[in-house]
């Protein structure tokens, strides 16, 4: 501690011995950098992207979003010698044996067309005659990972469930949330704002899957000042 930094300044974020004033957001996902600086504010914590410092984005060969997280946060972490964070997520549908999953970047191509992978999503679930509400079911999935330098790992995962619309509405959110209306609303995400999206307290008790993910995390690594 010193004059000019007061412990109040201090987040305390697991490991109990890492204190963490900056960390790189491991993504090249400007939708996601977004959300996951949100997320952020509230606790001070000066966050660059893995993008902003030119960092390689490592290839994602896990199996599961756990994985996935893992390897983008390990490669955050060692590239910058700073803590990496980093989501990796997607959209489970039901009828197609949980497809796109971890996927669900690559289903929109190179030039990352969404309408076109929604369209294909919707395609599949016409070919399986998927048209009650009830058989349109999916999951919004988030892995979080934090990776300090060191080794030390901490991860979270959260879901949030709910019903594949079609035609996709609304343009505020980015990815497949125009497709995705969560259990319990009329809207779809990409009709909310992020304030609704996320649902954070002290309005909701956490809606979407990364602010679901998010409150795990900051219940066990971060302190809000
Ligand atoms: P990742 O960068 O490999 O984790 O890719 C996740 C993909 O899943 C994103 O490119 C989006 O297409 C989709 N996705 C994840 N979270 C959301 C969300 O909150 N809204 C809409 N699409 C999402």
């Amino acid at each position: 501690m010193n004059d000019t930094e007061p412990p109040t300044t201090h987040r305390k974020i697991c490991p109990p011995s890492a204190d963490v004033r900056r960390l790189v957001i491991a993504t090249h996902n400007p939708g996601k950098l977004a959300e996951m600086r949100e997320l952020l504010a509230p606790y001070r914590i000066d966050a660059i992207s893995a993008g902003e410092l030119g960092l390689p984005e490592p290839e994602e060969t896990g199996m599961t979003f756990r994985d996935n997280a893992r390897i983008k946060a390990e490669a955050a972490a060692k590239a910058s010698g700073l803590p990496g964070f980093a989501d990796d997520s997607g959209l489970a549908v039901d009828a197609l044996g949980g497809a796109p999953g971890i996927h669900s970047a690559r289903w929109a191509g190179p030039d990352r067309n969404f309408a076109r992978a929604m369209q294909s999503i919707e395609q599949k679930l016409s070919e399986r005659g998927a048209v009650a509400l009830e058989q349109r079911r999916a999951q919004f999935v988030s892995a979080l990972c934090v990776a300090w330098p060191d080794g030390h790992l901490e991860d979270f995962e959260a879901r949030v469930d709910g019903t594949l619309v079609w035609p996709p509405r609304g343009d505020k959110g980015f990815g497949y949330d125009p497709m995705f209306r969560p259990d319990g609303y009329t809207r779809t995400f990409g009709e909310m704002d992020s304030i609704e999206k996320h649902g954070l307290p002290p309005r909701g008790a956490g809606l979407s899957h990364r602010a679901r993910a998010f409150l795990k995390l900051a219940e066990a690594c971060l302190e809000q000042r």
